[in-house]
């Protein structure tokens, strides 16, 4: 079959290569690939970055979203032929540690996970793949193609669940979300903000392309251009979701929330950047205020299932404008390389 694949590590390895068929150790459920949606994560692994392949093996198939149709799957599994699917990313460690045991690998403690076209477990980007039924998540057949925003959407269904359990430390009625970064991740966590009925404002430094009307058309408030410049009138945000990963955002939200603010750290930064920071005046507002900054990355099946619910309420005109474009496992390369109005780009892989 024919499959993505790279050599984490080195530089533009991708290729697209004949493989042999998945075997039948790797699941007992077989899946044909029907979409892999492609994110910074991948792009990132191209570039030799980030990721590193299966134990004994120098090659990785690439690919992380999924989405496929079961061909075969065990009596009693809850899964049947030509049900939609999900894989999930991440798979628990070994030993296991105390998080992963109870099934919150997103939470693992000891870094031993593996994850499906990231860390040492092939991914989704080939013709066909096998996986246990504890480790697919059925999708709506309602949502069909939308489905491959699945695997975006449970992380920020991960990101709003943390960011409630933080806030109910005490009293809380958030009002205002802000929202940094409007790539699919940004979008998927404004559209989560709105779902939940608050305020949401998102700030993305670009002015024009699809970004500003899609968020718009979700019922929020845009910001373009420099965050210093954003205006949010005179109440701050309650909570803030930073999608970006870039140093100066980041910098520019801490300390930015109402007194009791929670900050999501969801983006994930590349490479190096320092800054030269005002620590004492951060650390003043931050404990005079009780804000709270915390990071969250992955998900697990619970996170699944609620973001399948957000994705279900959500307005399908609207999910289907996040993928921007879809091309043919062919012409991989193009899928990889960003163009200026992308917002989601997805590989199709079979119909
Ligand atoms: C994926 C997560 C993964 C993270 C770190 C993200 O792109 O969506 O599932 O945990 O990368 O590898």
């Amino acid at each position: 079959m024919r499959a993505l694949t790279v050599a984490p590590g080195q530089a533009n390895s991708a290729r697209l290569e004949d493989v042999p068929e998945p075997s039948p150790e790797k699941g007992t459920t077989l899946v044909r690939t029907l979409a892999v949606g492609v994110c910074g994560t991948d792009i990132e692994i191209v570039a030799g970055l980030y990721g590193r392949g299966p134990p004994g093996r120098e090659r990785l198939i690439l690919g992380h979203e999924s989405l496929g149709r079961v061909e075969a799957a065990p009596p009693g599994s809850g899964l049947s032929p030509g049900d939609l699917v999900v894989g999930i990313v991440r798979h628990p460690d070994p030993v296991p540690c105390s998080s992963c045991a109870v099934g919150e690998w997103d939470l693992c403690r000891n870094g031993l996970y593996t994850e499906h076209g990231i860390k040492e477990r092939d991914g989704f980007c080939a013709e066909r793949f096998r996986i246990e039924p504890a480790f697919a998540v059925r999708v709506d057949p309602a949502l069909g193609p939308l489905g491959v925003l699945l695997e975006p959407a449970c992380v920020l269904a991960k990101a709003w669940d943390h960011l409630e359990r933080i806030g109910h430390r005490a009293h809380w009625e958030p009002r205002r979300v802000l929202v940094t970064g409007a790539g699919p991740i940004g979008l998927l966590a404004a559209l989560m903000g709105v779902e939940r009925g608050l305020e949401v404002h998102v700030y993305d430094r670009l002015t024009t392309g699809p970004k500003p009307v899609l968020v718009r058309d979700l019922g929020g408030v845009y910001h373009g251009g420099s965050l210093e410049d954003v205006n949010l009138g005179s109440d701050e945000p309650d909570i803030v979701i930073e999608c970006t990963g870039a140093s100066p955002v980041i910098f520019g939200v801490l300390g930015r929330t109402a007194p009791g603010g929670v900050v999501c750290l969801a983006g994930i930064s590349s490479g190096e950047h320092k800054l030269v920071v005002d620590v004492a005046q951060l650390n003043r507002t931050i404990v005079l205020e009780n804000d709270a900054i915390f990071g969250s990355v992955n998900a697990n099946r619970r996170h699944y299932e609620t973001a399948a619910g957000a994705l279900a309420k959500a307005d399908p005109q609207w999910l289907r404008r996040l993928i921007s474009r879809r091309v043919p496992l062919e012409r991989w390369a193009e899928a990889l390389t960003r163009q200026p109005d992308d917002v989601k780009v997805v590989i199709d892989i079979s119909n």
